[in-house]
């Protein structure tokens, strides 16, 4: 079995904005308290392009909690991809 190269993995995560097929680069961590417990977090994951849209948009309704990049995010947690 050969490698993919960079980019055409198919299981390579890409940006959540709208008709973005860019590769993630950030992990956007948010909460919506009225439907989430407190230590729950959902991700996002940004484009360079899209992180300060996708921020903004979390950033004004008071779910954002953490913006880490996508390196950072699964070196932190190895079990979890935090989707669902
Ligand atoms: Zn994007």
């Amino acid at each position: 079995m050969m490698l993919n190269a960079p980019g055409s993995d198919p299981a390579s995560p890409v940006c959540s904005a709208k008709a973005c097929r860019a590769d993630a680069v950030w992990v956007l961590a948010w909460n919506n308290p009225k439907l989430h417990t407190p230590e729950r977090r959902k991700t996002w994951l940004a484009c360079e392009e899209h992180r300060e849209h996708l921020s903004q948009f979390l950033g004004v309704r008071g779910f954002l909690k953490d913006v880490v990049t996508l390196d950072a995010w699964e070196a932190s947690r190895p079990a979890e991809r935090g989707e669902e």
